[in-house]
C-alpha cells in the first residue's frame, strides 16, 4: 500500500500496537504526527529510528482525554500540513477492577482515555476531512466489547462504545467520502497484556485457532487496509484481527 503524499495523524504511536502503525505508514510514503501522554523517552525513540532512516515522523506530547489541547494540535498540524488524510484512533488504557471495589477515577480513566479521545480527535478532524472531501479513520476497539470478562467493565464498555460511534461516525460522513472503521485486536504482544501473557500465556494460546498471539505488526497491516485510498468502499466496520479467538470454534 503506498501512502506517498498523505498526512497521517496517530494516537498512542509510541509504544506497542500504536508504534508499529507509525512505522508501517512511514515505510509507506506517509508524513506521519503521532501523539504520546507521558513517555517521551519512548517517543523520542520511535521518531530518531524512523528519521535516521529518512521517514518523516514526528512526536506530539498531548492527553487524549483532553479536549481543548486535541483541538490545538489538530489546528496545528493542519495549518502545517494543509490537509489531513488518516486519523487513526489507538491511544488506550486498562485498568481492570471489579465493579465491587472500581474506583470512579479508574472508571473514568478508562473512558476518557479509551471513548472521549475517540469523540475529540474525529470532531476535531471532521471539519478539515469535509472540507477536502476525503478522510480516512480508523478506531482501536477491541474483542473485549463482546466478551464477558470479569475485571473489566469500565474496557469493555469503552471499546464496545467506539464500536456504536464508529458506525454512527461512518453514516454521518460516508457522502464526504470520509470512510470510518474500528480494528478489534485480539490478544496483541505489548505491555498492556505483559502481566496476563505472564500469568497464562499457554492457556490463551489454546482458545486461539491460530495457537499464536497477535504481534502489533498484524494490526497495523489490518490498520493500513483500512486506511488505504483504495478501501473507499468499507465503511462502519469493525474488523477482528485475532487469530479465529472469537469465531467460537473448539
Ligand atoms: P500500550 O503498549 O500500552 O501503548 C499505549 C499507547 O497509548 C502509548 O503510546 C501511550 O503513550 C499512549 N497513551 C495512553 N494514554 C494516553 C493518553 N491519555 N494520551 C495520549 N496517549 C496515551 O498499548 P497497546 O497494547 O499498544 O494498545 C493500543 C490500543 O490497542 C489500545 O487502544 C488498546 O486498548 C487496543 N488493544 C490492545 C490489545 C492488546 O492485546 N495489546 C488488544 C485489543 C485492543 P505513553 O506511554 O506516553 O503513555
Amino acid at each position: 500500500m503506498n501512502f506517498e503524499g498523505q498526512f497521517v495523524l496517530v494516537t498512542g504511536g509510541s509504544r506497542g500496537i500504536g508504534r508499529s502503525i507509525v512505522e508501517a505508514f512511514a515505510n509507506a510514503g506517509a508524513t506521519v504526527g503521532f501523539v504520546y501522554n507521558s513517555n517521551s523517552a519512548a517517543a523520542d525513540a520511535v521518531v530518531k529510528e524512523l528519521t535516521d532512516k529518512g521517514k518523516k515522523v514526528s512526536a506530539y506530547q498531548c492527553d487524549v482525554a483532553d479536549k481543548v489541547a486535541v483541538d490545538a494540535l489538530v489546528e496545528k498540524l493542519v495549518g502545517e500540513w494543509g490537509r489531513l488524510d488518516v486519523l487513526v484512533n489507538n491511544a488506550g488504557i486498562i485498568k481492570d477492577g471489579l465493579l465491587a471495589t472500581m474506583t470512579f477515577e479508574d472508571w473514568n480513566a478508562v473512558i476518557a482515555t479509551n471513548l472521549t479521545s475517540v469523540f475529540n480527535f474525529c470532531q476535531a478532524v471532521t471539519r478539515p476531512m469535509m472540507s477536502q472531501r476525503y478522510g480516512r479513520i480508523v478506531n482501536m476497539s477491541s474483542v473485549a466489547a463482546e466478551f464477558a470478562n470479569a475485571g473489566q467493565a469500565n474496557y469493555a464498555a469503552s471499546k464496545g462504545g467506539i464500536q456504536g460511534f464508529t458506525r454512527c461516525m461512518a453514516t454521518e460522513l460516508a457522502r464526504r467520502n470520509i470512510t470510518v472503521n474500528a480494528v478489534a485486536p485480539g490478544f496483541i504482544e505489548t505491555d498492556m497484556t505483559a502481566a496476563v501473557r505472564n500469568a497464562a500465556e499457554d492457556e490463551i494460546k489454546k482458545r486461539i485457532p491460530a495457537r499464536r498471539l497477535g504481534k502489533p505488526e498484524d494490526i497495523a497491516n489490518a490498520t493500513l487496509f483500512l486506511a488505504a485510498k483504495e478501501s473507499g468502499y468499507v465503511t462502519g466496520q469493525v474488523l477482528k484481527v485475532d487469530g479465529g479467538l472469537t469465531l467460537g470454534g473448539i
